[in-house]
């Protein structure tokens, strides 16, 4: 066993089509290092340090971050501890707008998180079955989590059109919670995953027409099982040796505050459970930060309280090596919300987690 904190960056967005057009727009983030800061209209100045400030405001800048690099600095280690057998888990935190999706997930040329990573993941799978002759099992699976339901977004052809069932959290006595039901596909090359990546986010953005800006109150949760068998000899007799890993990479609703005015019926109830999720989130990570500040071991952390968190369990304050980005607009209009989401970030780089390798048998 060994513990480590959860990792923490902040990324900063170039401005929108909309910011620019407002001629009162000021760019209020700067970064410098490890450092973010913060200077509001008021003349307040707010400094936070993070592992990680990307700077991906403007192109043409020399401490420049763009999707590659922000994927080597942050993700790529993540993929290395899986290899190693530890659970790991990032997720992307922030205002609607402010780049949690292009990070995440990216279009176009401009691949993120979950691409990049699944690309890199088969490359090593590959040479791993080639030299060292270990069996490599990939199984993926993608949902979302809309109004404290579950939503499969892989769920076979057959259903389409009908309405979607909903999915229950269960928890499994040894391996912990997980979602009943869901479809679970295993993948041999990175273009198998593809096809499963663009169905999901196909399904996503069809089920958010229509609908209030569905998707930026919706959590989406890619999730791969990642399994490394070797059969080895001892003294003659052939054993199978496994390690696994669970990884987990998250885009969250959008961290603004749901106004109450001009909200009512179902828009309404949405809010009040969209924030049900991630004010636990909020809760969850204050009490776990409170708890590695104090080392209270008693804290009770209330990660039953919401669907999210519940799910969540193992990769805040549990057995797995995570990290987390915060992103952030730069517009002057959006300080409020920015201060507020670098504050979040601030607490969670506090969390200290206790990691172990998944292996059997044990060593
Ligand atoms: P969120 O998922 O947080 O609601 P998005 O990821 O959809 O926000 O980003 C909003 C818009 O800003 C999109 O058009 C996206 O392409 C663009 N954007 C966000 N971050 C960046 C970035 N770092 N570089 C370039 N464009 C970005
Ligand atoms: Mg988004």
């Amino acid at each position: 066993e060994d513990s480590c904190s959860i990792m923490v960056a902040v990324r900063v967005r170039p401005f929108s089509q909309r910011e620019l057009s407002d001629s009162n727009t000021r760019c209020v983030v700067s970064m410098l290092n490890n450092e973010t800061t913060v200077r509001s209209d008021n003349g307040s100045v707010h400094q936070f340090a993070y592992d990680f400030s990307f700077w991906s405001h403007d192109q043409g800048s020399g401490d420049f971050c763009d999707q590659a690099l922000v994927y080597s600095r942050l993700a790529q280690p993540l993929l290395g501890k899986a290899f190693e057998g530890y659970n790991t888990c990032l997720f992307a935190y922030g205002q609607t707008g402010s780049g949690k999706s292009y990070c995440i997930m990216g279009h176009g040329a401009e691949t993120g998180i979950i691409p990049r990573f699944c690309e890199e993941l088969f490359a090593r799978a590959d040479t791993l079955a080639s030299k060292n002759k270990v069996k490599v099992n990939v199984e993926i699976s993608f949902f979302e989590i809309y109004n404290e339901k579950i939503h499969d977004l892989l769920a076979g052809s057959k259903e389409k059109g009908a309405k979607k069932a909903t999915l229950k959290v269960r928890e499994h006595p040894v391996l912990g919670p997980y979602v009943e039901g869901l479809s679970t596909y295993v993948v041999n090359s990175f273009v198998d995953v593809e096809g499963w990546i663009t169905l999901g986010n196909k399904n996503r953005a069809t089920a958010a027409t229509g609908m209030n800006d569905k998707s930026s109150r919706s959590h989406s949760v890619f999730t791969i099982v990642l399994t490394q068998t070797k059969t080895e000899s001892i003294e003659g007799q052939e054993h199978d040796h496994s390690v696994n890993s669970k990884i987990n990479l998250v885009d969250l609703a959008g961290s603004e505050r749901q106004s109450l005015a001009n909200t009512s019926g179902e828009r309404l109830r949405e809010g009040a459970n969209i924030n049900k999720s991630l004010l636990t989130l909020g809760k969850v990570i204050s009490l776990l930060s409170e708890r590695s500040v104090t080392k209270k071991r008693k804290i009770f952390i209330p990660y039953r309280d919401s669907v999210l968190t519940w799910l969540l369990k193992e990769s805040l304050g549990g057995n797995s090596k995570t990290a987390m980005i915060a992103t952030v607009s730069p517009a002057s209009q959006h300080v409020e919300e920015t201060l507020s989401t670098l504050r979040y970030a601030q607490q969670a780089r506090s969390i200290v987690n206790v990691v172990r390798i998944n292996e059997d048998p044990k060593a």
